[in-house]
């Protein structure tokens, strides 16, 4: 009896070791099969990821060669430069010096704020919102701090989040022209108007919120409008719509030559010796300097003495530069 099973023990015993095997394998296989899904899987969405990204970039490449050449015919009145990028960049960063060393600055003092007698510093981002939007958002929240960002017009999904999240997180959305093609907004107060407009109930639909303070593209003292910058002032008057220029550059627009020290080092010139200052920095695509300066230059001004960093409010001092 006992030698009887002891045979059948032997007969199962391999099958009994086999099946586990076989199961082990057949598992083992299995996991591989589904890692090899996994890693296309990733690799197709970084894929997508990277054209999205790449898409978006050459959109803000076209539209900014468009800015420069735009620019570029308005202050030559040559139809031909149209491809010329580079002396549209020159031009702009002319446009920009010569706005931001215009000694000539009008305060116009608006008292009885809380910060009365605090050195008062706006970080204002122009030209947004860009792929590096998030960035400087989150270096804002990183600080605890709170920006001005003058916003141009974008109709897609990626831009409403990062409108929405501007004004979420608690900073200011001002407007500075829908197009920013210096050539149709200056053509005349009515096209100016139109421009407004549109950008306005582009943000008033989109966050909610009605936008209430503007920055001229090229500040208010730029020489390439066709139309009298009096009668676009009294038209944003006629709207309700305060403009800002700025009184310190911090360089960032000048062709990406510019290092991070650098703008950081413009952008804190003479802050200790006035009540008010408006730095004027850039949210483009082009701008990736400003983005590691900010983290330095926000430490920077809160090492400073009786110093706030502040959004634009009603309560701002408006800084205008002479027109
Ligand atoms: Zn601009």
């Amino acid at each position: 009896m006992d030698h009887r099973f002891e045979k059948i023990l032997l007969k199962i015993m391999p099958v009994m070791v086999l099946i586990p095997c076989l199961i082990c394998v057949c598992l083992a296989s299995r996991v591989t099969g589904l890692e090899r899904m996994l890693d296309a899987r990733e690799a197709y969405e970084e894929l997508g990821y990277r054209e999205s990204r790449l898409v978006e970039l050459t959109g803000y490449e076209a539209e900014y060669a468009a800015h420069c050449a735009g620019l570029t015919r308005s202050l030559k009145g040559d139809a031909s430069a149209e491809s010329d990028k580079e002396t549209g960049e020159e031009y702009l960063r002319e446009a920009v010096t010569k706005a931001d060393t215009d000694g000539d600055v009008q305060v116009n003092l608006v008292s009885g704020t809380e910060w009365d007698g605090v050195h008062k510093v706006y970080l204002t981002f122009d030209d947004g919102p860009s792929i590096y939007t998030d960035d400087i958002l989150d270096i804002l929240a990183e600080y605890d701090v709170k920006a001005t960002f003058f916003v141009i017009g974008r109709d897609n999904p990626i831009s409403y989040d990062r409108y929405n999240r501007i004004v979420e997180e608690g900073h200011t959305l001002g407007m500075h022209s829908y197009t920013h093609v210096y050539d149709e907004i200056y053509a005349s107060t009515e096209s100016f108007a139109a421009d407004t407009l549109r950008l306005r109930q582009l943000l008033l639909d989109v966050t909610g919120v009605m936008p209430r303070f503007y920055r001229f593209p090229g500040g208010s003292s730029n020489n390439v409008s066709a139309t009298d910058m009096h009668d676009l002032v009294d038209y944003l008057d006629s709207e309700g719509i305060v403009y800002f220029d700025w009184n310190v550059s911090s360089g960032d627009a000048s062709g990406g030559s510019m290092t991070s020290e650098q703008i950081i080092q413009n952008a804190l010139y003479g802050i200790e010796d006035r009540e008010t200052t408006v730095i004027l920095l850039h949210d483009t695509a082009s701008k990736w300097t400003t983005v590691r300066a900010l983290p330095g230059l926000i430490e920077a001004i809160q090492a400073m003495d009786n110093t706030v960093i502040l959004p634009i409010t009603d309560d701002t001092t408006v800084i205008h530069h002479s027109i």
